[in-house]
């Protein structure tokens, strides 16, 4: 048991069951399968294993057996400067949270801070099983050429961007009056340097906090920058009942909470907007109709106590919908701990508040983790599936470290991934492919 050795890097074939769900509805789950990744970092091939092999490349397979192969996990919402206070601050409600552990580290997250932090980020996504991540940084240029450059060195693929506020802000070093202009400025240079590199495995986020440390101005010319650009456009929306009050006080022009985004131009199929906890149905419209993408973070939602996402009600109205571990307003980078706390949260709405829609599956919850956060980032030609013509971002995880006793496995691929979502150990990731790369972990 414990990590895979070697794989470095393609070409090569591996040897181990299969779980994926497909482009076109519905998963694959090859008991004992082969798959092939080319020299380009390609998957050149996804199959029930030949029952009998003569011939290369067969002969030249790795066997991982037990283990499973699954497509790397998305992780749509995380704050990087804010790992290390992970897990601390249980029982605060947002505000209060962010004033007391999240501003005060996000204000010494300066180029130092991010090239010590950074490459342990990446290696403990790895660790956990994420493969690609779109994530917020501090507010200080310099940081996030910190974060990117170790992004580019370590393999990950990531989107990345500046925080961008011109309220609520802790970046003393700039005046009121030139915030707006410099904070664009810089997202402007970081876009012109980062986005697009590695033949699209780094791209930029413009990436405007939330409208409670955001004017008008800063989110219109933001949506404009990305518009411009191509760059994605994050933000947060409808995450607390407190933030959502100061909303409606800071825009009372506005509709609703998701009106102060759609008057700035925000909305649309390259933005991605966390949390949506608390929408009207007009809002749940006005996001589907625009294709905006939904980040799911029900880990965070629980431990900040800001609600239950009635996800079940989401996909219906067909919203695009992913998941986001939101460290550190999640406790943990794993997904498969996001899953899980999805779907306690969907059986929550079910017994205690009446919703009578169907629960999600296991095998439901590994899509929403894989193809729809790939989908979110307009990257499902590319990664969220195990099949030919991807590219090879792939984990490779121990079901044996998942058993509530040894020697007790299920050979149900349901089974399986109920387990790793159920019974997520920190170890039990014992490999990550960008591309056909091995990321380092740990
Ligand atoms: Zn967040």
């Amino acid at each position: 048991m414990g990590a895979v050795q070697g794989l470095e890097r393609p070409p090569f074939v591996i040897r181990a069951q299969m779980i994926t769900p497909l482009d076109a509805g519905g998963s694959s789950c090859l008991a004992d399968g082969l798959l092939e990744v080319g020299a380009d970092g390609r998957i050149l091939r996804v199959e029930p294993w030949p029952a009998d092999s003569p011939g290369a490349p067969e002969s030249t397979a790795v066997d991982l057996r037990p283990m499973v192969a699954l497509p790397g996990l998305v992780d749509l919402h995380a704050h990087l400067p804010q790992l290390p206070n992970a897990g601390r601050g249980g029982g605060l409600d947002l505000l209060t949270w962010l004033e007391r552990y999240i501003f005060p580290l996000e204000r010494d997250f300066d180029a130092a801070a991010a090239e010590r932090l950074a490459p342990q980020f990446y290696r403990s996504l790895a660790a956990a099983g994420t493969t690609t991540a779109l994530l917020y940084g501090a507010v200080y240029e310099a940081s996030l050429d910190a974060c990117f450059a170790a992004a580019e060195e370590h393999g990950v693929r990531v989107v990345l961007g500046k925080v961008m506020m011109d309220r609520l802000r802790y970046d003393a070093t700039i005046g009121d009056t030139e915030v707006l202009d410099a904070s664009l400025a810089q997202s402007q240079r970081l876009i012109e340097r980062w986005h697009g590199r590695d033949d699209g495995r780094l791209q930029y986020a413009v990436t405007p906090r939330f409208a409670v440390s955001c004017s008008a101005e800063m989110l219109r010319e933001s949506a404009a920058l990305a518009r411009a650009t191509g760059a994605y456009w994050q933000t947060h929306l409808a995450e607390d009942r407190d933030e959502i009050e100061q909303v409606a006080r800071l825009f009372p022009d506005a509709l609703d909470y998701t009106d102060v985004y759609d008057r700035a131009g925000g909305l649309g199929p390259r933005s991605i907007v966390a949390h949506a906890v608390h929408l009207s149905a007009r809002e749940i419209a006005r996001l589907a109709e625009t294709g905006t993408r939904i980040c799911h973070c029900p880990s965070s939602n629980l431990f900040l106590a800001s609600g239950a996402m009635p996800l079940a009600r989401y996909l219906e109205a067909g919203l695009v919908v992913g998941l986001g571990s939101d460290v550190a307003g999640g406790p943990e980078l794993s997904v498969f701990s996001v899953m899980r706390a999805g779907a306690y949260t969907q059986s929550g709405l079910r017994t205690m508040l009446g919703e009578t829609r169907p629960l999600l599956r296991p095998l439901d919850w590994l899509r929403l983790a894989t193809l729809d956060g790939a989908r979110a980032l307009g990257l499902e030609a590319r990664i969220g599936t195990l099949e030919a013509g991807k590219e090879a971002d792939l984990i490779v995880v121990d079901p044996r470290l998942t058993e509530p006793t040894p020697g007790n496995p299920t050979d149900d691929a349901s089974d399986i991934v109920s387990r790793l979502m159920y019974r997520t150990r920190a170890d039990m990731v014992a490999g990550a492919w960008v591309r056909g790369r091995r990321l380092a972990a740990a």
